[in-house]
Formats: C-alpha cells, structure tokens, sequence
C-alpha cells in the first residue's frame, strides 16, 4: 500500500469518507464465508458477503500483520478462525475497532506485501468477495511499506506534561468524605478486534471479563456507596492508553481490570491479583504482562507514535503513594476472594502492566482464573460463579475504603 505514496493517501482519504457515509446504515453486511488458498507464489485470502463493502488496508511491523478496516460486518453465518495456518497467514481475527468500524487482522508468520486488495463482483458461482492476494517480501521492503494511513497517525501532544497533569498535592484520599461515592472504574479486558485468551471451549477472555465486570457493577451500585462506570459495556476495543485515560476523566478513586488467563498446563487454575511494579514478583508475572500489554498491537494500533512516557517527580510521589495502596487493596482482595474461589500460589503478584499505570489512582488487575483448565472456564462462564466473585470483590472494596477513612481521621 504505502509503496504506491502520495496515490495510496488520497485513495486511503476517499475510502474514509465513503466508510464514514455507509457506516450509519442500518443493516450490516453480512459474511458468509471465508477462504484462503497457499498458491505457492501467492496466498489469497477471501471473505464471501452478501454485498460489496468498502475497506482500507494497511500493514504493521512486530508482530507482521496486515489489517483491513471494514463497516461493522454481520459475522454469525462464518468461522471467527483459520482451523490452521495457510501460506504466512497464521491467523486471522475479526471485531469492532470503535462503534461502527470494524477492524479485520491477519497475523502473518513472516514479512508478507498486500499485492492487490479488490472487491469482486458476483460471477462464476460466487456472490460479493473481498479479496487479498499476499506475496513474500523482505524485511526491509516490509518495513519501509508498513505503516498507518496518515489520518489514522495519532498526533504528538503539545505539552507533555498535559497528557497526565498532576496536581501540586498528593490526591485526597479520602473521597467519600470529601465528594460524597468514591468512584470505582472496572475494566473487562480485551474486546472488539482483541479477544483476549481463548478457553478450552473456545470461550473468549473479553466475553468473560465483561460479564464479570456487568456482574460487579451491580453488586456495587446496589451497596449505594459507590458511583460505578465501566471503561467498556459492549464488544468493542479499547487500547490500553484509552483505559487510562478513562479512569481519569471520571476521577476514579480505584482503578479494578479484569483478566483471565490461558496457559499450555490444563491442570493450572487459581486466581491472582496483580499490582504495579517496575521489576517482576517472578518470570510468570514478566510474561503475563508482556502478553496483557500486547493487547493494543493485537487489534492493529502502531504504537510507534507513542511518545515516551513523562515522569517527574511528582509523579512518582503519586504513583509510589498508589502502588502502596493498591498492594493494600489485593492483600484484601485476596483474603476475601480466597473464601470463594481457587486460589494461584503466590497470589499477589507484581509486574509492568500498561493499564495499571495511572499515576494517581490506586489500580490492581485481577487474573479470574485460567481459561485452559475446563473446571475453572465453566465456573467462569456460569453466573452464580461470578455472582459471588463480585460480593468478594465488593467487600474487599469496602474494606478498603473504610481502612482510608479510618487513616485520615485527625
Ligand atoms: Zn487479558
């Protein structure tokens, strides 16, 4: 794509707007199949659909995809998977993006060109098809066309210290006190485009983490002490900066992500609560931040753009002051979950995670358990399970609020 230049930017720009016009259409096109066939010189890859779509590709580096942005598609009439890798393509997955674009990743297995990228008409027995022809390419020539198209290329932020303003003094810990419902923000991982992990019955992580999240939020709002707001309540994707950046504007006073994991062993299960630090507790917890943290390049998002992070002193005064508390909410958190659920050894566990990293507000990720052993995905997936899942949840939050009014009495 990128190799065409100053061409490929103006075609991209008429593709947004024709995008933005049948993006409000009512019923979505539909896919009824899809295919790919390893010619040996070229790999096509095909969606079969009930109409013509317009869409846009392009290509990123680290991990190789190609991803191809569409209108909402309906998906339900066709396999959401590749049973198995064809030519370099991988896999590929589909989802929303944001609410009406829709976002199509292919993983690929090696540095792979988009030859030509079409809509075919219907002829010789077929109906609508989208078409994607990939030919093996070079590192270099990969990375020279790889790229977002230039309206989708974040702009810098003009003052960095704007990006996460700190006040001159610590945030007030005490909320309900001062503001009346401390405000908690639950965050179902994954979404859209990004399943998450994928269970042994091929139940998704983000399907699970959103009804955990739903469940959470009602046992809070009914409690009444609590104003609840959800980074996400539907399939959609949400980058991790996004999530961040949410739990700030809503002045939340407790940040709580919710995971849950997959790994080779089907005998593993037990939950686990992770809190923010620069080094690992331990290997595992290094590696599951790594794979949590993949979530933006999983749904397409160059993160090349991204400005490094802006530390000063204040923020590090803040942060230390959060990752204090929030190693104080999971030790609760893991005495009240505990008395519902299997627990991991080592529960509470410390590593790098994006989404843990507000400066400002005490944040954990919970690991509801291992979607790879079938015990702990059908609790997962059941809702008494979740139901009381969410009472532990509300009575260690409880607790720690009431243990930060008690500190801040005179
Ligand atoms: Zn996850």
């Amino acid at each position: 794509m990128a190799r065409l230049g100053k061409a490929a930017a103006v075609v991209a720009a008429v593709l947004t707007a024709v995008l933005a016009v049948s993006w409000t259409a009512s019923a979505k096109p539909a896919v009824t199949g899809v295919r790919a066939y390893d010619h040996g010189t070229k790999t096509r890859f095909v969606l079969d659909l009930n109409e013509s779509v317009p869409f846009r590709v392009f290509t990123l580096a680290d991990p190789y995809r190609v991803v191809v942005d569409l209108p909402e598609l309906d998906w339900t009439a066709a396999q959401a998977g590749l049973r198995k890798a064809i030519g370099p393509i991988r896999d590929f997955r589909y989802g929303l993006f944001k609410p009406g674009n829709a976002r199509l990743v292919l993983d690929l297995a090696d540095a792979t060109s988009v030859k030509k990228a079409f809509v075919l008409p219907p002829g010789e027995g077929a109906g609508w098809r989208f078409v994607l022809d990939l030919v093996g390419t070079s590192r270099d020539a990969f990375l020279r066309e790889q790229g977002l198209p230039p309206d989708l290329v974040p702009q810098p932020k003009p003052v960095p210290t704007a990006a996460i303003p700190v006040s001159m003094t610590l945030p007030d810990r005490n909320p309900r006190a001062v503001r009346g419902k401390a405000v908690i923000i639950i965050d179902p991982g994954h979404g859209g485009v990004d399943p998450g992990a994928i269970g042994v019955s091929g139940e998704y992580e983000k399907n699970i983490t959103l009804a955990m999240a739903r469940e959470l939020k009602q046992a809070l709002d009914s409690s009444g002490r609590y104003k609840v707001v959800l980074t996400r309540n539907s399939d959609v994707f949400l980058a991790l900066r996004d999530r961040v950046a949410k739990a700030r504007a809503v002045g939340a006073d407790l940040f709580v992500s919710l995971h849950a994991d997959t790994v080779r062993s089907p005998s593993v299960r037990g939950l686990s609560v992770y809190t923010l630090s620069e080094r690992a507790s331990d290997a595992e917890s290094a590696a599951l931040a790594e794979k949590e943290n993949k979530a933006d390049l999983i749904a397409g998002l160059d993160l090349s753009h991204e400005s490094p992070e802006v530390t000063n002193i204040l923020i590090d005064l803040a942060q230390r002051e959060s990752m204090n508390l929030s190693a104080a909410f999971a030790g609760d958190l893991v005495q009240e979950l505990g008395r519902e659920t299997a627990l991991l050894g080592n529960t509470h566990r410390f590593a790098g995670f994006a989404v843990l990293k507000a400066p400002d507000i005490p944040s954990v990720l919970v690991e509801l358990g291992y979607l790879s052993n079938p015990q702990e995905e059908r609790l997962l997936r059941r809702r008494d399970h979740r139901a009381k899942l969410a009472s532990a949840l509300t009575r260690s939050i409880d607790r720690y609020f009431a243990n930060i009014q008690r500190a801040s009495r005179p």
